[in-house]
């Protein structure tokens, strides 16, 4: 299925009737060189980039639902590289560059729309803070701004800037980030693995792995037995659930965060606006709504869904930070299940059990990690090597107490 200007003019003059599926809906076949287990946006990148750049293709992706069932199709779409530490910031950089990019490789529209992400700060020590994390980004090649209130009142003037209790003082501002429409990216990525021959296997679950002196050679699925030579787990907030099946316990906690929706405005917001003083972020679909979050529950959980204070903790964040959103109505909340790490970064790593992967632990920062998430995942996969800006990504740094703690916040899963 290849998507054109000149392809959509021919379809709209024959009503229509040229389109086709995106994927293939196939039956597993007995064997496959790897096997990824989790078709979520960065098990479907690993799938792309294993086909693409190390032309493998004997792949399949096993998923327990639909595509974008996970929280490849429930997160609020921001992407930067905005990271302090370099252990991230390169990484972070790298999967922009090719977000920058994704469209034309794909050939899918998946409306990346670099409108700027803009931190705003309410206090000196903030502003220095926020000082040190630009200088990190621009010296690995990233962009970044510091601006002041003069330069914030014309570009987001409907900020509350007499606000006694939180002033603004001026914001970090990263031109090239921005949003992108989240499930387009689980489609792209599922029609270009899929043209070069990955089975994509929805509606799947894996319940077991099989394993024999120490090596990993297969999946044990509700459609049957798959074996393969590899095995990739890359099941985001179901890491300590499926990896939990073979004893293996992850520094990793699962927790809910919930996203929420306006109904649709006229464009207001320019880009994405986060708040300095509380937990509160917002940017604005091409549909008119206003996409905003804040904070995890706090809570461990395996569900779908959030609980009332943190609606309230989010909306108090958004009326303290812009209080015209007072008027605007709440359309919609949902919410995903976060694979959140000891020290807030993720893993893209071996295990113990030979030709069994794991990537994950991502917290609420892994969507616009996808794309280099992807590539190295498949990287580590091909070669059995980590990429290089990758490999600090690593379990042993826990063992080795090397975390990777970006917020400083130490071993609490749930404060990063
Ligand atoms: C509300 C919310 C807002 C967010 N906002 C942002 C944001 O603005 N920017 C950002 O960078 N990140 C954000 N995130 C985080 C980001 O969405 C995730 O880190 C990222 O999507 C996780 O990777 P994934 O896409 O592969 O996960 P998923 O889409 O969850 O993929 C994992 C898949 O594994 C499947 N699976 C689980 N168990 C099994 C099994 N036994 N067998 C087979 N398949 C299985 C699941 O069904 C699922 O489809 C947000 C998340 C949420 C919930």
């Amino acid at each position: 299925m290849k998507y054109s200007g000149f392809k959509v003019l021919w379809e709209g003059l024959k009503g229509n009737t040229g389109w086709k599926p995106l994927w293939r809906k196939p039956d597993p076949k007995k064997n496959y060189d790897i096997i990824i287990v989790g078709g979520g946006g960065h098990g479907l990148a690993t799938a792309y980039y294993l086909a693409e750049k190390f032309k493998i293709t004997n792949i399949a992706v096993v998923e327990k639902g639909w595509l974008g069932s996970g929280n490849i199709g429930r997160n609020t779409t921001i992407i930067r590289s905005n990271y302090l530490l370099p252990q991230n910031q390169p990484f972070y950089e790298f999967s922009l560059k090719l977000w920058e990019n994704l469209e034309q490789e794909l050939n899918y529209n998946s409306m990346v729309s670099q409108r700027g992400v803009l931190n705003i700060f309410h206090s000196d020590s903030q502003r220095d803070a926020f000082v040190r994390r630009g200088n990190a980004m621009l010296m690995s090649g990233a962009d970044a701004s510091l601006l002041g209130v003069d330069a914030l009142k014309k570009l987001v003037p409907f900020l509350d800037f007499q606000n006694s209790r939180f002033p603004i003082k001026g914001g970090l501002w990263q031109p090239r980030g921005g949003t992108v429409r989240h499930d387009a990216v689980a489609w792209g990525y599922a029609k270009e693995a899929d043209s070069r021959g990955v089975d994509i296997i929805e509606n799947c679950e894996v319940t077991n792995f099989l394993i024999k002196n120490g090596r990993c050679y297969g999946v044990e699925t509700t459609k049957g037995v798959i074996k393969s030579k590899k095995v990739g787990v890359c099941v985001a907030g179901s890491s300590s659930q499926v990896m939990g099946k073979i004893g293996i316990n992850l520094p990793i906690e699962s927790h809910v965060l919930q996203a929420f929706v306006s109904e649709g405005l006229k464009p207001v917001i320019p880009g994405v606006i986060t708040f300095g003083a509380g937990h509160f972020y917002v940017s604005q679909s091409n549909k008119g709504g206003l996409v905003f979050g804040g904070d995890i529950d706090g809570y461990n959980s395996y569900a779908q869904r959030g609980n009332l204070p943190v609606i309230e903790d989010v909306c108090e964040g958004g009326v303290a930070l812009m209080p015209m959103i007072g008027r605007a109505r709440l359309l919609r909340t949902w919410g995903g299940i976060m694979d959140m790490s000891m020290d807030g970064s993720p893993i893209i790593d071996k295990t113990k059990i030979r030709n069994l992967y794991f990537n994950g632990g991502w917290c609420y920062g892994g969507f616009k990690a996808t794309p280099a998430s992807g590539f190295c995942y498949a990287h580590l996969l091909a070669t059995d090597k980590p990429h290089n800006d990758a490999k600090d990504f690593l379990f042993n740094r826990f063992e080795r107490g090397r975390l990777i703690d970006e917020k400083g916040q130490g071993n609490q899963p749930n404060l990063h």
